[in-house]
């Protein structure tokens, strides 16, 4: 993994915490390329997806780009 990437999911799990003390509702948003092997069988992600964070009536609140493939499992880190 790439310096880039690493702290391109250090920037996201900060935003991702932020709104949590926040005590915000908030809806993660993964925008997966078209090809992404998401969308295949496998269910696994190659893309680099923007991660997008949004308030419940669907503003903004942060975008990080260029964090490397997603894995669903990596939440569990940032909850701790
Ligand atoms: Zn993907």
């Amino acid at each position: 993994m790439t310096t880039s990437i690493r702290k391109a999911r250090r920037a996201w799990a900060a935003e991702v915490r932020k709104v949590i003390r926040q005590g915000k509702v908030f809806i993660q948003e993964i925008q997966h390329d078209d090809w992404c092997g998401i969308y295949t069988h496998e269910r696994t992600c190659n893309c680099s997806p923007d991660r997008v964070l949004k308030d419940d009536k669907g503003h903004v609140l942060a975008r990080v780009r260029g964090a490397g493939f997603y894995d669903p499992m990596e939440h569990l880190e940032v909850l701790k």
